[in-house]
């Protein structure tokens, strides 16, 4: 199969592409001049939607199912873009769920379906990229925690569990390759308006909202932003750090 991609073009690959964050962090690479490649979960045309936008932006962009917690799924993903577009430069772990419940009632699929998808996914396709990386000794993963994962958040122990998960596994990893020239950091945004935030009460959302001293949710493209600076030549001497998106939230 022919790459759809010159040898040339930097490529990211996203996880999650299909919505959200993921779909701005698409969106923000191509406009840095990336090739895109990013995966999804729910088989149907709506996952294709942000190819879409890639190509009417005329940047190449391949669209691939999988479900990020299946190792050779990732695999497939990883193997797939390389044959299609050469190479990878940039691996965004984004793909998330949350499944909320007080522990005490927290089923153990609940817990595991979190576990296996936010923390094990990035595993999944780090690993991949890791050895990619390091032969070609070059190369950066931004991993997409959430403040949950660094301070708590109640009914989340699934979630904040996973998060701090990636940020440690950030900060291992950081470590570990970058004698190869190969960097590791994590963004962990506050509140942000997508199909995840969309989903709380009215009475959480006002909670959050009166905590936020910028007094909004932030935007999926506020995320991307710093996913795009972390990508880019201007943070070479950034590695093993996690940047904080909340409006605030935490101060
Ligand atoms: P979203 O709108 O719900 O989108 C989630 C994305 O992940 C979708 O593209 C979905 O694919 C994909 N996905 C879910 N499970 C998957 C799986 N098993 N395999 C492959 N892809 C999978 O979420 P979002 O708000 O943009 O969040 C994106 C990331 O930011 C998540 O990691 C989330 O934890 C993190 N985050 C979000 C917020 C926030 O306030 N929104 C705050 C902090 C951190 P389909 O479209 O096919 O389902």
């Amino acid at each position: 199969m022919t790459s759809i991609a010159s040898p040339e073009r930097p490529v990211a690959l996203v996880s999650g592409g299909s919505r959200g964050i993921g779909r701005a962090a698409c969106l923000a690479l191509a406009d840095a001049g990336y090739a895109i490649a990013y995966c999804y979960h729910t088989p149907g045309d709506a996952g294709l939607e942000t190819r879409s936008l890639l190509q009417a932006l005329d940047t190449p962009a391949l669209a691939l199912q999988c479900d990020v917690s299946e190792a050779a799924a990732c695999d497939g993903v990883f193997a797939e873009t390389i044959k299609r577009l050469g190479h990878v430069d940039v691996l965004v772990n984004n793909a998330g769920i949350t499944r909320d419940a007080p522990l005490a009632t927290m089923t153990p699929d609940a817990w595991a379906a979190v576990l296996d998808t936010n923390l094990t996914g990035t595993f999944n396709l780090s690993r991949s990229a890791a050895f990619h990386f390091m032969k070609r000794r070059a190369g950066t993963i931004i991993n997409v925690a959430s403040i949950a994962g660094v301070y708590g958040n109640a009914t989340q122990t699934n979630y904040s569990a996973s998060k701090a998960g990636m940020i440690g596994f950030t900060r291992a990893l950081a470590k570990e390759i970058a004698p190869y020239g190969v960097r590791v950091n994590a963004v962990a945004p506050g509140f942000i308006e997508s199909d995840m935030t969309a989903r709380l009460s009215d009475s959480v959302t006002s909670a959050a909202l009166a905590r936020i001293p910028l007094r909004r949710f932030g935007r999926p493209e506020e995320v991307a932003a710093m996913i795009r600076f972390l990508a880019s030549n201007d943070a070479a001497y950034v590695t093993g750090q996690v940047f904080q998106i909340d409006g605030g939230l935490v101060l």
